[in-house]
Order: C-alpha cells, then sequence, then structure tokens
C-alpha cells in the first residue's frame, strides 16, 4: 500500500516549517498499535459472497464453499497471530458480513488489541447492522465503489448495488465509524474517478482507497481491460492533487493506492517538478518505504487456512494453518516465491531489475508478472513509466498485458542468480 497523504502531510509541513520532518516512529495508526513485527494480515473468512464483481480475485459467488475454518479453529489461529506480533487484521471475503460468527470474530479480535479493519461490499449493511458493526469497535470499515450508479452496478453486476453501497457509507458515517471507498480502475471506469473523489468529499468520507488492477481471480481474466498506462497516470495526477490540496488545507483525509508500487517512483517524479527542495528528502523516505512488500509486511489467509503472500497469490500456496502455525509457515523461506519475495533485493530481472528506481518501488506486483509472462521476477506489466523516466535503454521488448488464455498457467519461482 502506498500512502499518498502520508507524503503530502509532510511535505506540507516542510513547506509550512522550511524544515522536512524526520521520520515518525514505527507504531501503526496513531501510534496507538503494540509493538509488532508480524505482517498485517488480510483474512478472507469466507469466500461465499452475495455479488460476482468482474474483478473478484476470489471468484467467489452465492454458494458455500467447502472447507472454510470452524470458529475454533479462527481462534486458534488468532491466537498465534497475536503471539506473533501481528499489528492488524482486515477481515474479509467473499462478503465477510455472510459469515454467521463474524462478530464473535471481531470481539475475540478486539480483544487481542488487533487493529481491525473490515472490507465489504457494503449491500448488506442496513442501519440496524451499521450499529452492529460501530459497537464492535471495527477500527475501519472499507466499503467498495467501482464508479457511480450503473458504472459501479454493471462491475458488481446487480441493480441498485451503488444505492445500498452508498447507503451503508452513510449508516457508518453517522454512527462515527471509519469509512473508505475502495476504488479498483480498469478502462471501463476511469471516467468516474473524478466523481468518486467528489462523492467522498460530499459524503466527509476519511479514506480513499485507489486500487490499481491486478491480475488474480476474475481480475485476471478481465485484465485485457487493464487502464493503459495514460489514463493510469492521469489518474495520479489527479490523486496527487486532491491529496496535495489537503494537505494543505490542513485536513487529515487519507489517499492510498494499491496495487503498483511504481506509485512512488510517480510521487517523486511529481514533487521534482512540484517541489523540487524536497526531493532529495523524499527519495530517501520512498527508499527507506522500499516498495512492495508481499511476503514481508503483507500477509494473506485464505478462506480454508491457506496462507499466501497476499490476496493476489491464491493459487499458490505456502502452507496451510490447519497443519501448521501460520509464525511457522511466514518464516519458512525453503518455499521459492517465499525465499524471492523476502531476499534484498528480490531477484527481479528485465526491465524491473534494470531501473533506476528498483529500491523504491522493489519490483512492483510480482503476481501480473507471473500471469503475463510465468517468470514470478520478470518485469511487471503494469509498470506505467517510460524506459527514458526509469533510465533504462529503450526497447520494442517490453511485456505487454495480453488478453487472459486459459492455456498460460506456468509457474516458475526459482530465483536466479542475479
Ligand atoms: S520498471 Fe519495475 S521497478 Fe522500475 S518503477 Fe517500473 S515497476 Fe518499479
Amino acid at each position: 500500500m502506498f500512502r499518498i497523504s502520508h507524503f503530502m502531510h509532510e511535505l506540507a509541513q516542510a513547506e509550512a516549517t522550511g524544515a522536512y520532518p524526520a521520520p515518525k516512529r514505527r507504531g501503526g495508526e496513531g501510534g496507538a498499535l503494540r509493538p509488532h513485527t508480524g505482517p498485517v494480515v488480510i483474512w478472507n473468512l469466507i469466500r461465499r459472497c452475495n455479488l460476482t464483481c468482474k474483478h473478484c480475485y476470489a471468484f467467489s459467488a452465492d454458494h458455500d464453499y467447502p472447507g472454510e475454518l470452524s470458529t475454533q479453529q479462527v481462534f486458534d489461529v488468532m491466537d498465534d497471530l497475536h503471539a506473533f506480533k501481528v499489528p492488524a487484521l482486515i477481515l474479509s471475503g467473499g462478503e465477510p458480513l455472510l459469515r454467521p460468527d463474524i462478530f464473535e470474530v471481531a470481539e475475540r479480535a478486539k480483544q487481542l488489541k488487533f487493529y481491525v479493519g473490515l472490507s465489504t461490499n457494503g449491500t448488506l449493511i442496513d442501519e440496524p447492522l451499521a450499529r452492529r458493526i460501530h459497537d464492535h469497535g471495527f477500527d475501519y470499515v472499507g466499503i467498495s465503489l467501482d464508479g457511480i450508479g450503473a458504472t459501479h452496478d454493471k462491475f458488481r453486476r446487480l441493480e441498485g448495488a451503488f444505492d445500498r453501497s452508498l447507503a451503508a457509507v452513510r449508516h457508518l458515517q453517522k454512527l462515527g465509524t471509519k469509512v473508505g471507498l475502495r476504488f479498483t480502475m480498469t478502462e471501463l471506469n476511469a471516467f468516474d474517478l473524478p466523481k468518486l473523489l467528489q462523492l467522498m468529499k460530499d459524503e466527509g468520507v476519511d479514506k480513499f482507497y485507489f486500487s490499481h488492477l491486478n491480475y488474480a481471480g476474475r481480475g485476471n481474466i478481465h485484465r485485457g481491460k487493464d487502464a493503459r498506462h495514460l489514463a493510469t497516470r492521469q489518474a495520479l495526477d489527479l490523486l496527487y492533487e486532491t491529496a496535495w490540496a489537503d494537505a494543505q488545507a490542513g485536513g487529515n483525509h487519507e489517499y492510498v493506492t494499491g496495487n503498483n508500487d511504481a506509485d512512488g517512483v510517480y510521487l517523486l517524479q511529481w514533487v521534482e517538478q512540484r517541489l523540487p527542495r524536497w526531493a532529495d528528502d523524499v527519495r530517501q523516505r520512498l527508499t527507506a518505504w522500499g516498495g512492495n512488500s508481499s511476503g514481508v509486511n503483507i500477509a494473506n489467509i485464505d478462506n480454508v487456512g491457506d496462507v499466501h503472500p497476499d490476496t493476489m497469490w491464491w493459487h499458490y500456496s505456502l502452507g496451510n494453518v490447519k497443519a501448521r502455525p501460520f509464525s511457522d509457515i511466514w518464516h519458512d523461506t525453503s518455499d521459492p516465491l517465499m525465499a524471492g519475495l523476502k531476499a534484498r533485493p528480490r531477484p527481479v530481472t528485465g526491465r524491473c531489475g534494470a531501473c533506476q528506481y528498483f529500491a523504491i518501488c522493489g519490483g512492483n506486483t510480482r503476481v501480473r508478472a507471473q500471469q503475463v509472462t510465468g517468470d514470478a521476477w520478470a518485469e511487471d506489466p503494469g509498470c506505467y513509466l517510460t524506459d527514458e523516466e526509469i533510465g533504462v535503454e529503450s526497447s520494442d521488448e517490453r511485456v505487454e498485458t495480453t488478453a487472459f488464455s486459459s492455456k498460460r498457467r506456468v509457474i516458475e519461482l526459482v530465483p536466479t542468480d542475479s
């Protein structure tokens, strides 16, 4: 995840005081979390969903899936995560609110002092359910909106989904629960981004999460509709200017992006153009951030207990929490994917390996490389920066995002010696 507003607030402070602020100590949002060493865990507790969205990485549908963790198994895993000093659990699905014990799970998580987020499509949240969510002390609720009105309904494949999700935002906002809008951009909904940012403002929403398309599940099937590089740059320009205006005005709204760590490099370019005197400071801070952290600071447990480096790797299991503790699986670098993801630098080749900003971006999203080329360490085809910008010789041999083919599923994960 790339926290645009974090950098914009530092820049606003630098402009106001004439000095770039010192780095904050690690301790989580608001510094309220207990000291941690484990990753943030996104936990898909259930795969069932009342929707069948076009870009769903879980291929979810409205039926039960066998082998999901029982309440007791969830509690046992949670104890292990607590001992492993995992700071935050993001409860997700499918639609997590379809899990009958979701509030028991949330209550237990809060007792153990995790930061607890809920990732939901929002369509089921009426006033009473919003009240239950609020009363259980969720720290944050992310609600997906992929456009305005019919655009969203088309993505979500449910007429009226937009109105229901927006109503959920309002119910939760009224109660004082922190809400974020989650938007996944493709070429079919990019035009609605300005309107969604305006909606965020009008509704007084705290956070905007902009997700680039990643190539997993139905998102991989539809990858031919990924936003083209120019549209991506325009979207980032708009997000940066919006976050900068907010920071300058003393606002505390959060603008974050996910699934494309080249956003950090693009921010550096923005700073070089708009606020060049802080470019060196920002470069240092971005290098300390280091880009993609799948398999390091981000982890995923799916509905049946398989552990993955992040939510986009459901086709690759590192082990199952029913058989081994998460903490054990997470440290195990005998797995070639984990070995590569945990290596510094990662064994990334091609255009990303040669990029002058590799230390900032970390080589970006390995799933896209693997899904398109079969090689998890090849260049990320989702990079929207030009050869000139990243300091490599121009070539016509860029990996292009090709339309999905069910025949292509080569798993090549052994790191190279380079
Ligand atoms: S070329 Fe690769 S490493 Fe460089 S910015 Fe793009 S995605 Fe990141």
